[in-house]
């Protein structure tokens, strides 16, 4: 069997016991990734001398005392490019952060190293984590492994890839309002987006504050699960960072899942592709064949739910984004005066999609609208957290597809923004509600494109979603993109 046919854990097993070396795991991905990352592109930088030095310090470790706590032992993981890595280009695939180096390691890239694993290089993204598709990156679109000619998925489009295709064992991703869950949807992975507050948000790029997360995404659940243990809680440096003990989620991989309720909303695959509807369907079914009680629920606000999002993240981007000004990171323009440097920086440096965004956001935070606009939506923000919470007084776990879609054509909905905010309809209203929720291969489409299924849990039940997840993972009957060599 190949070492990229094996799990994130059978190789942190195996470099463990030292009948592998970190070092071998570390080379060999960094010859996958040269090797088959150009026709992808999910990589903006790969760190081949930091990664194998760090790959070093976990054989050096191990040798010293076997007995050594890593639960990622030489473990090559892939970096959301929204993650500051302490003396590596960090981008969030923006003009505007060219050149900047970060002088510290985001707190969840600090586990991954006090765990043994190897940060092996930085992934592709749409500018500042704004997009499904991956197609708004300064740097290049990525493309889906199953079909070159689709999209990934974004904004962790890089993430999905390189995971999918072998390029990293692991990876971390962000998600905001879908953007670890619909790449893994798009190219047949498993992505945990955790309860706000799970994991902290130090060293993470904002986009939007109040939804931000950090989440994992591997080829199996266990895996996943194995990382959301490694990066979640407490940590002081995150005011939103909550204090509440992380349980053990691999132990959850393999319980019964008899009896659990799960909830499908009414009505929820309306205006789906037929593919998806069909696969959704054939996924209650399976679950109920494991013996889980399949009950119907209301979620009457998710319908505001795009229209929320799009006021509140929008509004927050403007606000976090108006550090971009030319005098601390990154890109400068100089002009005559500072105003003027402000302006030609900014121009410059942000790309079409960020430039919406800052202006509707700054529209709907200015005098005359923040009422109308930014106030309601908060209120309607709300009603939507209040909707699963009556929801979960009937079910464990809620069920939807992932996305409307599989993944679609490069260059199809890019002329069309509200075409493609659509395709995070079932991933939003989760976001707003700050509650967990992960995307796990469905099934496939009629020309074999994966598509997913996406289970939510109450705040802080993310055993729950590993639980089910892991079991659905069995009947499944997906199969992983094939890796070889
Ligand atoms: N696609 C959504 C957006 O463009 C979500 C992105 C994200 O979760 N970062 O905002």
């Amino acid at each position: 069997m190949s070492l990229f046919q094996s799990t994130l854990i059978e190789v942190a097993t195996a470099v463990r016991s030292q009948a592998l070396s970190a070092v071998e795991v570390t080379q060999a991905t960094l010859d996958r990734i040269t090797a088959l990352d150009p026709e992808i592109n999910a990589y903006l930088y790969v760190d081949r001398e930091g990664a194998l030095a760090a790959a070093a310090q976990v054989d050096r470790t191990l040798r010293d005392n076997p007995n050594a706590q890593l639960p990622l032992a030489g473990v090559p993981i892939g970096l959301k490019d929204t993650l500051c890595t302490r003396g590596v280009r960090t981008t969030c695939a923006s003009r505007i952060l060219e050149g900047y180096i970060p002088p510290y390691d985001a707190h969840v890239v600090e586990q991954l190293r006090a765990a043994g694993a190897v940060p092996i290089g930085k992934l592709n993204l749409d500018e500042f984590a704004m997009g499904s598709s991956n197609e708004n990156s300064a740097f290049g679109v990525v493309r889906n492994p199953w079909d070159k000619a689709r999209t990934p998925g974004g904004s962790s489009g890089g993430a999905a890839a390189a995971t999918a295709l072998g390029l990293a064992f692991g990876t971390l991703g962000s998600d905001t309002g879908g953007s670890v869950r619909q790449p893994g949807s798009y190219c047949g992975v498993t992505a945990i987006k955790p309860t706000y507050g799970r994991v902290s948000r130090y060293g993470l790029i904002a986009f939007a504050s109040s939804l931000d997360q950090v989440g994992p995404l591997a080829r199996n659940m266990r895996d996943a699960a194995r990382l959301l243990g490694v990066i979640a809680g407490h940590d002081a440096r995150d005011a939103t960072s909550a204090v509440v003990p992380v349980p053990d989620y691999e132990a959850e991989c393999g319980r019964d899942v008899r009896g659990m309720r799960v909830g499908v909303v009414k009505n929820i695959t309306e205006g789906c592709e037929p593919a998806v509807v069909q696969a959704f369907q054939a996924a209650s079914q399976r679950l109920a064949k494991l013996g889980c009680e399949l009950v119907e629920v209301d979620l009457p606000h998710q319908r505001y739910a795009l229209s929320v999002y799009y006021i509140v993240a929008t509004a927050e981007a403007s606000s976090n984004l108006a550090r971009f000004d030319g005098m601390r990171y990154g890109l400068r323009v100089s002009g005559e005066e500072l105003q003027n440097t402000y302006r030609k920086t900014r121009s410059a440096g942000f790309g079409a999609e960020v430039k919406r965004r800052i202006m509707l956001g700054t529209y709907v935070l200015s005098a005359g609208y923040y009422d109308a606009l930014y106030l309601k939506a908060q209120k309607v923000r709300t009603l939507i957290r209040d909707d699963y919470a009556k929801a979960f007084t009937r079910c464990d776990v809620l069920l939807t597809p992932t996305a409307p879609t599989p993944a679609f054509r490069l260059g199809e909905k890019i002329a069309d923004p509200l075409a493609m905010y659509m395709q995070d309809i079932f991933t939003l209203p989760p976001s707003l509600a700050g509650i967990p929720a992960v995307s796990v291969p469905c099934g496939s489409s009629p020309e074999g494109l994966p598509l997913g299924l996406q289970l939510c849990a109450p705040h802080f039940e993310e055993a729950r979603l590993v639980r089910l997840g892991h079991a659905y993972e069995a009947v499944s009957g997906f199969k992983p993109l094939a890796l070889n060599a």
